[in-house]
């Protein structure tokens, strides 16, 4: 389904023009208007989803194998020192625009990107715990 109030779905289907790298029936590759870094980009599903908890796991499974092909393209391209692969979800997640996307950004040494986090610590009991709850629901 598409959203009528939402800007990626006008993106991602061609209402709104955007910087695009790549397309199929499923989803738009574009740059982001907002870069982190040099050739900062998008991948955009056509199809409305808010975020990951939406998405189905076939699309979603599609989506990351183009993903690794525009990655190697942008290696190659950008001759980038590295990459962070990141998708926001939920507001407290840094989410913005609600519509699934993934982001591809560049990595140069000496930029000045965050993507960290202060390391916690976790006990035996907590990690059996954490692992009998989730697996569950695999
Ligand atoms: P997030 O915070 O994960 O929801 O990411 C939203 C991203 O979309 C940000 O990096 C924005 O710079 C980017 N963005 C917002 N509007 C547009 C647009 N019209 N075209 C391209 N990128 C956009
Ligand atoms: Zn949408």
């Amino acid at each position: 389904m598409k959203k009528d109030d939402c800007i990626f779905c006008k993106i991602a289907n061609g209402e709104i023009p955007s910087a695009c790298i790549y397309e199929n029936k499923e989803f738009r590759v574009i740059l982001d208007v907002g870069p982190a870094t040099r050739g900062h980009v998008l991948i955009l599903t056509k199809e409305h989803y808010d975020n990951i908890f939406e998405i189905d796991a076939e699309t979603a499974g599609r989506l990351f194998s183009l993903a690794s092909v525009v990655a190697r393209a942008m290696k190659k391209t950008l001759n980038c020192d590295g990459m962070n692969i990141l998708q926001n979800n939920g507001t407290i997640a840094g989410q913005t625009v609600f519509h699934f996307h993934l982001h591809l950004i560049p990595r140069y040494e000496g930029d000045q990107v965050k993507v960290t986090w202060p390391q916690g610590e976790i006990s035996d009991d907590e990690k059996t715990e954490l692992v009998n709850m989730i697996k569950k629901e695999i």
